[in-house]
C-alpha cells in the first residue's frame, strides 16, 4: 500500500501518501491506482466533509511522475498516451469533488505533485526548507502533461506561470506564498488546524487575472517571451517553445483542449533525442547521489567493508580565498563548524565579506532565514593562527595553486592532524599523488575539487591519488554527498577528468583566434553549439593569466598534442588579463554586455582560420573534447562512460541535450569523428590526433553506450 485513507471523527478524510520502502512518493503505476480509487470513494462517500492531502515523508511531499515508467514506455505510442491521459483524467475527477480539499505540502512537491495540489481546492505548505515547489518537466525536456499548463496560469496568472514552467523554477516556500501557488505557509505541526480552516470556507473564489489571462495580453506576453527563449536555448530546447505555446493560449481556451494540446505535446516530447539525453543527465543525478565505493572501479579496494566509519562533521579550510571563503560558506550552511584559515587578517577579513554577500543573497531570495543565515556565518571561525587539528575530520587546502606551497602546508598540518584526519586539497590540477608523498601517511591525502562559485555549482571532483585509502574514498565521497553536492570520482590525472577535457576546447579557441577567426564568430559558434559562454568569453572570466598558466601546464604534461597557444602570454603581459582587469578579449565595464576587443590584431599571427565557417570552428572545438574524453575512458580516468559526460554537463555546462561528449560521440559515430580528426591532424598538426580508444571503436563499430 502507497496510500493511506483514513477518515476522522468531524468528517475529514485524511490521505496519506507513504509509498511503500522508499524515501520518495512519486506517482507510480500503484500510487496512481490507489489515488484513483479513493477519489472515487471520496466521491460516493456523502458523510465525508472534505479532504486533505499529506505525506508521511520527512523531506518529500510527491517528487513527481515516475520517470522509469514513462522511460520503459518510449517508443509505444499508445501506451504512453494512456499514461498521460489517465493521470489527467484522475486529476480532473480530484477538481470536480463537490467537497473542499486542500493539499498540505510538506517536502518536494514537483512535477505531477504540484500538479495534483494544482488540482485541489486549497494549497498550504510547510515553511520547512525541504519544502521546495515546482515544475520542472522542461528541464526534462517535456512539459506538464496533468493539467500544470492548463491550471497554473488560472491560478496564479500568464507572466508568474511562464516563469514557472519555462524556468522549471522550484519555488521555497515563502517564493510559493508569494507567486500565489500556496495559500498559506504555516509550519507542519500546524497542518490539522490550518487545513480545517480553510475547509470551512468552502470552495474558494479564484481571482480571475483578467489583466493578462486574456486573448491580447497573452499574445504579447508571447510575443515578448519568445526572442528570450530562442536567444537562450539556440532553438535546442523543443519543449520550452511548446510548453509557452500551450501555456497561452491555454488561459484562453476551455481546459479540455488545452490538456489534449498538453497530452499530444508530452508524447511527441518525450520521444525526442533531447528529452532521453536530458532524462538521462536526471539519472545520472541521482547515480551520483547515491553513489557508493563499491561502484568506482578505478579505487584499489573498492570493495572494502566501509560501513561503520566515521563520517565527516567539521572541517578546517585552509586559505580564505575565492574557493576557501566558498567552501566555508556552504560546509557552515549545511551544519557544520568550520575553522577558515589564512596567512592574515587582510584576507580573513576579505573572506568573510565573501561569505556574508553569499548569505546574505540567499536570505534575500528566500533560501535562508536571516537567522538560519546568521547562523551560518557564527559557524565559521576565521583566523590566522595554528589551530589545534587533532579533532578535525577533515582539512581542506584551498591556498594558493602552487606545488611547493601546498606541500609546505601539508607537512605542517601532518604534524598537528589527529590520525583520522583526511587531509583533501582543492587544487585544479596539481598532482594528488606527488603531493601525497612529501607526507608520511599519503594514504588520508584526497583530491576534493569544488568549481567556481561554489554555491553554485554543483559538481565535485573527488581525486584518488596512488596511494588515497578506500577509507578515505568513501568519507570523503559520504562527506560530498551530505554537504548536498554531486560527486565524479576520477584517478589523478593532471586536469582530472573536467579541466581535462575543457583545456584542449579553450586552448583551441585560443589557436583559432591566432589564426585570424574572429573573437565573435569563435564564441558565437560554440554557444549556439549548446555551450553556455563562449570559450573566449570563458576565458576572460577565468582570467587570461590563470588560462595561460593552466594552459602551459597542460603543454608541459600532454607535449605536442596540447600546445598552448602563444597569444595568452602575450596578452598578460599587456595587462589584458579578462574581467578582472575589465580587458581581455571584450571589453568590461559599460552596461549590459560586453563588447569584442577591437584592438587586438597584434596577437594574430596567420589567416590560416579566418576564413573558417562557423560550422568549421565550432566542429574543431567540439571534436578536440570527444577526443580528449575519450582519452579519460582510454586511461580509465574515470570508472564509466557516464562519469566524463555527467561531469561535463555538471562542470562546464557542455550542451546538456547532446546528453555529454561521449553520447555525442555515439550519435555523430567514432568512424566519423576519427575520419574528420584525421584530415584536421593531417593539415593542423598533432593537436587533432585520434586517440587509439576511438580508432578502435571506429574499427569494431562499436559504441560507448549500449542504450
Ligand atoms: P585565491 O588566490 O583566491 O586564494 C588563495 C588564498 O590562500 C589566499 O587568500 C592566500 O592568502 C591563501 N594562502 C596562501 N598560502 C597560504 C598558507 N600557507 N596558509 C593559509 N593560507 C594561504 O585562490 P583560489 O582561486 O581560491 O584557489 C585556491 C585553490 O583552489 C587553488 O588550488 C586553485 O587551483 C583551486 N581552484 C580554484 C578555482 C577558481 O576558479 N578560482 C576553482 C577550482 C579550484
Amino acid at each position: 500500500m502507497n496510500i493511506h485513507f483514513e477518515i476522522q471523527d468531524d468528517g475529514i478524510a485524511h490521505v496519506i501518501f507513504d509509498r511503500k520502502d522508499s524515501a520518495a512518493n512519486i506517482f507510480d503505476e500503484q500510487t496512481g491506482r490507489e489515488l484513483s480509487e479513493h477519489i472515487d470513494a471520496i466521491a460516493a462517500n456523502p458523510t465525508i466533509k472534505g479532504v486533505v492531502f499529506l505525506s508521511a515523508k520527512d523531506t518529500i511531499f510527491i517528487a513527481g511522475a515516475d520517470i522509469n515508467a514513462f522511460v520503459e514506455q518510449q517508443g509505444s505510442e499508445e501506451e504512453l498516451i494512456q499514461m498521460v491521459a489517465h493521470g489527467q483524467e484522475m486529476f480532473n475527477r480530484l477538481a470536480a469533488l463537490k467537497v473542499p480539499t486542500v493539499a498540505a505540502i510538506h517536502g518536494a512537491c514537483m512535477g505531477g505533485g504540484l500538479e495534483m495540489a494544482l488540482a485541489c481546492d486549497w494549497r498550504i505548505a510547510s515553511d520547512d526548507r525541504s519544502t521546495k515547489i515546482g515544475l520542472p518537466e522542461t528541464s526534462l525536456g517535456i512539459l506538464p502533461g496533468w493539467g500544470g499548463c492548463a491550471r497554473l496560469p488560472r491560478l496564479i496568472g500568464l507572466p508568474k506561470a511562464l516563469t514557472m514552467i519555462l524556468q522549471g523554477k522550484r519555488l521555497a516556500p515563502r517564493q510559493a506564498l508569494k507567486y500565489g501557488v500556496i495559500d498559506r505557509m504555516v509550519p507542519r505541526e500546524h497542518f490539522e488546524r490550518w487545513a480545517r480552516t480553510k475547509i470551512a470556507k468552502g470552495k474558494p473564489e479564484r481571482k480571475s487575472h483578467w489583466l493578462t489571462n486574456n486573448v491580447v495580453s497573452a499574445r504579447l506576453i508571447a510575443s515578448r517571451v519568445r526572442p528570450t527563449l530562442v536567444k537562450k536555448t539556440h532553438n535546442h530546447y523543443p519543449a520550452v517553445f511548446r510548453a509557452l505555446d500551450i501555456t497561452t493560449n491555454g488561459v484562453t481556451s476551455p481546459i479540455e483542449s488545452t490538456l489534449r494540446q498538453e497530452r499530444e505535446a508530452l508524447v511527441e516530447l518525450i520521444q525526442t533525442d533531447v528529452s532521453r539525453n536530458l532524462v538521462r543527465v536526471f539519472f545520472m543525478q541521482e547515480r551520483a547521489k547515491h553513489l557508493k565505493l563499491k561502484d568506482i572501479s578505478i579505487i584499489k579496494g573498492s570493495d572494502a567493508d566501509v560501513s561503520g566509519l566515521a563520517p565527516v562533521q567539521d572541517v578546517t579550510v585552509i586559505g580564505a580565498g575565492t574557493m576557501g571563503a566558498g567552501i566555508a560558506q556552504w560546509a557552515s550552511a549545511r551544519g557544520r563548524n568550520v575553522v577558515l584559515k589564512d596567512l592574515g587578517l587582510e584576507q580573513l577579513a576579505r573572506g568573510m565579506q565573501a561569505i556574508g554577500k553569499v548569505y546574505h543573497s540567499a536570505a534575500k531570495r528566500h533560501i535562508f532565514t536571516r537567522t538560519e543565515a546568521r547562523q551560518g556565518l557564527d559557524r565559521i571561525h576565521p583566523t590566522n593562527l595554528d589551530v589545534p587539528l587533532r579533532s578535525m575530520d577533515m582539512v581542506i587546502e584551498a591556498a594558493t595553486e602552487d606545488m611547493e606551497i601546498k606541500k609546505k602546508i601539508f607537512a605542517g598540518l601532518e604534524a598537528q592532524a589527529g590520525d583520522d584526519t583526511i587531509l583533501a586539497t582543492n587544487t585544479s590540477a596539481l598532482s594528488i599523488t606527488e603531493l601525497a608523498e612529501s607526507t608520511s601517511r599519503p594514504d588520508r591525502v584526497i583530491g576534493i575539487h569544488f568549481f567556481n562559485p561554489v554555491h553554485r555549482m554543483q559538481l565535485v571532483e573527488i581525486v584518488v591519488g596512488e596511494h588515497t585509502s578506500p577509507e578515505v574514498a568513501a568519507r570523503t565521497l559520504r562527506f560530498v554527498q551530505k554537504l548536498g553536492k554531486m560527486p565524479v570520482v576520477t584517478r589523478d590525472s593532471p586536469g582530472f577528468a573536467v579541466n581535462r577535457i575543457l583545456m584542449p576546447y579553450l586552448a583551441e579557441a585560443g589557436h583559432l583566434f591566432a589564426g585570424g577567426a574572429s573573437t565573435r564568430d569563435i564564441d558565437a559558434s560554440m554557444l549556439d553549439f549548446g555551450m553556455p559562454m563562449g570559450p573566449l568569453r570563458l576565458i576572460d572570466e577565468v582570467g587570461i593569466d590563470v588560462a595561460d598558466h593552466v594552459a602551459a601546464f597542460f603543454g608541459r604534461a600532454f607535449g605536442d598534442r596540447m600546445p598552448a597557444p602563444d597569444s595568452l602570454p602575450l596578452m598578460v603581459k599587456a595587462g589584458l588579463l579578462g574581467r578582472k582587469s575589465k580587458r581581455g578579449f571584450y571589453i568590461y565595464g559599460g552596461k549590459g554586455e560586453p563588447e569584442v576587443n577591437g584592438e587586438l590584431s597584434k596577437y594574430v599571427e596567420s589567416a590560416s582560420t579566418a576564413e573558417l565557417s562557423r560550422e568549421q570552428l565550432q566542429e574543431r572545438m567540439a571534436l578536440v573534447m570527444l577526443n580528449e574524453a575519450a582519452r579519460c575512458i582510454e586511461e580509465e580516468v574515470v570508472s564509466a562512460p557516464d562519469d566524463v559526460d555527467f561531469a561535463m554537463i555538471m562542470g562546464t555546462g557542455f550542451a546538456p541535450f547532446r546528453g555529454g561528449p561521449l553520447r555525442y560521440t555515439d550519435a555523430l559515430g567514432a568512424a566519423h569523428v576519427v575520419d574528420r580528426l584525421d584530415q584536421l591532424a593531417s593539415t593542423d598538426g598533432d593537436r587533432f590526433a585520434a586517440c587509439e580508444l576511438l580508432r578502435t571503436m571506429a574499427r569494431d563499430g562499436k559504441t560507448y553506450y549500449t542504450t
